[in-house]
């Protein structure tokens, strides 16, 4: 048979994990192809969608031609992949340690890989390419976001965009997408939020500026077909804006011209499972790729991007912008703390607090209180016997919820009835301990029952968390109701705090934030002060009340220096000193981490296989004098059990690997791969699950 007329071509498909196909595969294709077409082949006895990676004229040196199968088909009407979707993807692949052809083909739709031929025709035809652009005018601009823009005209960035919650952020974001799309017909912004349904008014704000045909929106919470849509959309370059949560990242955007990323320090842009991105690194990676500008921004930035963003004579890569005042007359809350140690002893709402919550209800104002824990209570006890509610598969405690009267777990999602008696001795008093918000909003009702509004009506109270918000669409209905002022008191998780433009909140309160100061993991008190920041940033957002308006901390540790930063709504002193302490002990932003994990029945499995791939790693690279450097420049650390040891039944240990140099740990996570492919095929090893690698991870 001649072969000359035929294309021999590398295929990324979609390969399980740990298999030893790396997730190209070699075909024979009977029609020309390019790099980047999207192509039907067979595996095994099933046809999987690929993607083209590269093509030659010759057959593959190392394999009999016969062997080689042939394309399928090719999905008509599409056009390839550009070559910087292919670098964006590639380089995520290597960096967070996964196949190829994982990450090619989960940043794809779905739907592309079941749809037929003219189902696929059916759907490119339905496309407008005509999608018209609005760009109604905005507001008049502050002083601080034209010198920000200005700014973003004469330098290339990555520029790191430090401003206060209310300073105009959004809108600047839309001004600079409005001033890219008049400058050039074609091009193309991605704006990344962390959560989009938690923000469901930027998506307003977004189309009611450009118009509803030039933006697209991509997340998790959207159907398959709508999934698609958008990512045709985009790849064919007809969607002028794409507006989503991590995933966008991975969009096709052939004129990608501008990237942002709100809320960049959000822990939600690292991806929790699969290839573990960070979206907002990639965003940066991405930007120099396609030669488009990026614009972190955020009020109290990661301690990582504010780091870049040091002076570049100290060796800072992005470009700091400041806009620290609020727009118009709009001043940030006034600070307090309550010393919870001079309350009365369980008291859960300090008196002061309680005080303050009925005059701002008395004068119409609304409130809103945060408690990071949901549930009623988050553990079940017995006085008698000491029994606790825990879960039987993990090694948590499941928590009480008074609605349905159950027991959950909320790692495992063990559910089950409130005992009438405890289950051990049979007492039949047994008790709630600690708080959470159904508790907290079912109290507060009873304190503040006696309290009416400023036209005779009682006080109203309402809970937002995950709980309330399970349905489809109640949160919005219910953020909706606190926006149209139906709400005097909300109580909820860290979920009310993000960036929800709240006009009418004027007093926030932290219920319990203490935990959080005493925690193992290093970046806890980051991500407090982040919280606690972006909280204060809802309340007094109308400057006709923001000079009288309030956050609350209640503390035992006041004088604490995160809440005398916080007081001073100090972002850069607190920053400075966590940074001083992270330098001090080679943590990240200076040193760079990953966590090697196993998963197995025993704990002693899961910490055998990480210690032997320890030790046959360091052995490994010791012996070979290529590789020997690498032994002295990353440190591999024993084996620990993780935090939450056991979820599931399944017991989790892990290991960490930290170096100063980025390259470094690269290198060995490459021979780490490696090892553990050879241990595995060991007897001893034999009970491990699953393994995994988290590079930069998030929560140590
Ligand atoms: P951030 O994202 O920084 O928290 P926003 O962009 O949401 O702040 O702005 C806060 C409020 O100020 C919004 O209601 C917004 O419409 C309004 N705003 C922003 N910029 C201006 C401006 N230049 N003139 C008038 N109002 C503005
Ligand atoms: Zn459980
Ligand atoms: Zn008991």
């Amino acid at each position: 048979m001649d072969v000359s007329k035929h294309y021999w071509i590398d295929v990324a498909i979609q390969t399980p994990a740990h298999s030893q196909i790396a997730g190209l595969l070699s075909y024979r294709c009977l029609f020309e192809v390019q790099a980047g077409q999207l192509v039907r082949v067979p595996l095994g006895q099933r046809e999987v969608l690929g993607v083209v990676w590269a093509v030659s004229d010759s057959a593959p040196a190392d394999m009999p031609a016969k062997s080689v199968r042939d394309v399928t088909g090719t999905l008509e009407g599409l056009p390839p992949l550009d070559s910087a979707w292919r670098q964006l993807v590639q380089f995520s692949a290597q960096y967070y340690q996964r196949s190829l052809g994982e990450v090619a083909l989960s940043a794809l739709p779905p739907q592309l890989r079941e749809l037929s031929s003219e189902q696929l025709a059916r759907r490119l035809k339905k496309q407008k390419s005509d999608r018209t652009v609005l760009t109604q005018t905005g507001p008049a601009l502050s002083e601080e976001q034209q010198a920000v823009l200005a700014q973003m005209t004469s330098a290339p960035g990555p520029f790191l965009l430090f401003g206060s919650t209310g300073s105009g952020k959004t809108e600047v974001y839309l001004q600079a997408v409005a001033r890219m799309l008049q400058a050039d017909p074609q091009a193309q912004a991605l704006l990344m939020v962390p959560e989009i349904n938690l923000t469901p008014q930027l998506e307003e704000r977004v189309q009611a500026r450009f118009g509803a045909e030039a933006v697209v929106s991509m997340h998790s919470g959207m159907t398959p077909a709508q999934r698609l849509k958008g990512w045709l959309a985009a790849h064919a370059g007809h969607a002028r804006i794409v507006l989503g949560t991590r995933m966008a990242i991975f969009a096709s955007m052939p004129h990608l011209r501008l990237i942002v990323v709100d809320e960049e320090h959000d822990p939600s842009y690292k991806q929790q499972e699969g290839a573990r991105y960070s979206a907002r690194d990639l965003a940066v990676y991405r930007g120099k790729l396609q030669n488009a500008q990026v614009l972190l921004a955020s009020a109290t930035p990661s301690l990582e991007s504010w780091h870049h963003s040091r002076p570049a004579a100290e060796g800072g890569r992005y470009l700091r912008l400041h806009m620290p005042s609020r727009i118009g007359t709009g001043l940030l809350p006034k600070v307090r703390r309550v010393d919870m140690n001079h309350q009365a002893k369980k008291a859960v709402l300090s008196a002061p607090l309680l005080a303050a919550l009925q005059e701002r209800v008395e004068r119409g104002e609304q409130c809103m209180l945060l408690l990071n824990r949901r549930g009623y209570a988050p553990v079940l006890h017995c006085a008698d016997c000491g029994w606790k509610s825990e879960c039987k598969h993990c090694s948590a405690f499941r928590v009480f919820h008074k609605i349905d009267r159950t027991l959950r777990c909320h790692h495992c999602g063990m559910t089950e009835r409130v005992p009438r008696a405890c289950p051990a001795c049979g007492n039949a008093d047994i008790a709630p301990i600690g708080r959470g918000t159904e508790q907290l909003e079912e109290h507060l009702g009873e304190l503040l029952a006696h309290v009416v509004r400023p036209d005779g009506t009682p006080i109203r109270i309402a809970r937002i968390d995950a709980d309330t918000t399970r349905l489809k669409g109640a949160l919005e209905s219910q953020l909706a109701q606190v926006h149209s002022g139906e709400v005097d008191i909300l109580v909820g998780t860290q979920m009310i705090a993000k960036g929800h433009d709240f006009r009418r909140i004027t007093l926030v309160a932290a219920i319990n934030p203490d935990t959080a100061l005493f925690s193992s993991d290093f970046r806890a008190p980051e991500r407090l002060f982040a919280l606690l920041m972006q909280a204060a940033g809802r309340a007094g957002r109308d400057a006709r009340q923001s000079a009288s308006s309030e956050m609350w901390v209640q503390t035992f540790h006041p004088t604490h220096p995160l809440f005398e930063a916080l007081k001073k709504h100090d972002y850069p002193a607190f920053a400075q000193s966590e940074l001083t302490e992270r330098i001090a002990a080679d943590l990240p932003p200076i040193s760079h981490q990953a966590l090697l994990r196993a998963d197995a029945r025993s704990q002693d499995v899961a910490q055998g296989l990480l210690n032997a791939a320890r030790e046959t790693l360091e052995a490994q690279l010791s012996a070979d004098p290529a590789t020997a450097e690498l032994v002295m420049q990353v440190s591999l650390y024993p084996a620990v059990p993780m935090s939450m040891q056991r979820v599931a039944d399944v017991e989790r240990a892990q290991m960490l690997l930290e170096s100063p140099h980025r390259m470094a740990l690269q290198k060995v996570l490459l021979h780490l791969h490696g090892v553990l492919h050879q241990l595995r095929s060991d007897p001893e090893h034999k009970g491990v699950i699953r393994w995994l690698v988290d590079v930069d991870p998030q929560a140590i």
